[in-house]
């Protein structure tokens, strides 16, 4: 018999399979992402809420003969249930669940992408969700994943983007996504669009603001946009065999957020519940 196996889960993707099964794919604390099948999980009320969509739970499994492991045993940590309140928070908790999937591979340890999940999925459940939240979210993911993009220089001439007064018609950079970042002024080919050089600075603030300062953070909308087209490349680029893959809730999403953005005075959220979610989990890394 195999042993069981025992982590801090969070559920990435759960359908029903087989009539009477659950089929889930949850990423782990030590473990990295892994799928497995909840015997009678549909009509048994054995599991609770423990397997539902962005739940934290502690989860005992067993490995088969296959790809997938048999989930023995799960009991909901921390649901998650506040961030369902507001459409574009419950869209950005898809969005970062359905990239946590795309991105991490299976059984490939990773850790810091488990703790970003859960620090933004709390955060979703106290603040209304933001383009800055989502963008930070992205850019961080990119940065835990080891595929940041290089926003402070040129990936051709290594020369500073910053630090000296440019002419407005230097900038503007170009997008180099298959080299990790982009190309200065003087190394941009003529016929590729321009990129603002302000959207790269937004994008280093996401990148370095604290987890839990992101809610106050308010760029210009139009560099944001151009940054979130740019961030989309790059994730797209390591989304594998995924190259025009179009992110399931990332166009709705979007819609939600300049719909929030628009809105006339933003609805105040409850202060969240006190309840920490276990361990460390909530603490930056
Ligand atoms: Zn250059």
């Amino acid at each position: 018999m195999a042993p069981l196996q025992e982590d801090l889960v969070i559920i990435l993707r759960s359908q029903p399979f087989q009539e009477r099964d659950r089929l889930v794919t949850f990423l782990t604390e030590g473990h990295g992402r892994l799928t497995g099948v909840a015997k009678g999980a549909i009509h048994s009320r054995r599991f609770g809420g423990s397997l539902d969509l962005f739940a934290c739970s502690h989860m005992r499994w067993k490995e088969t003969q296959g790809e997938l492991v048999r989930i023995e045993e799960a009991n909901t940590r921390r649901d998650f249930v506040e961030l369902r309140s507001r459409l574009e928070n419950l869209s950005a908790a898809g969005h970062f669940v359905d990239l946590c999937l795309r991105l991490t591979e299976d059984r490939h340890p990773s850790r810091e992408v488990f703790l970003l999940l859960a620090h933004y999925l709390k955060l979703l459940e106290a603040a209304p969700a933001t383009f800055e939240i989502v963008r930070s979210f992205e850019i961080k993911l990119l940065e835990r994943l080891g595929w940041a993009p290089m926003l402070e220089q040129c990936v051709q001439c290594e020369k500073p983007f910053f630090g000296e007064e440019l002419a407005p018609e230097e900038s503007y950079v170009s997008l180099a996504v298959e080299r990790g970042g982009f190309l200065c002024h003087d190394c941009s080919p003529s016929h590729t669009r321009h990129f603002p050089l302000a959207s790269v600075l937004w994008m280093i603030q996401a990148r370095e603001t604290l987890i839990q300062h992101t809610p106050s953070l308010r760029f210009p909308l139009d560099p944001m946009l151009e940054a979130a087209a740019a961030l989309q490349h790059f994730l797209r680029w390591h989304c594998p065999g995924l190259g025009n893959y179009g992110f399931r809730a990332h166009g709705m999403l979007e819609t939600f957020l300049l719909e929030a953005r628009q809105a006339p005075a933003p609805l105040v959220m409850p202060p969240p519940a006190a309840e920490p979610l276990p361990h460390e989990v909530l603490k930056e890394s």
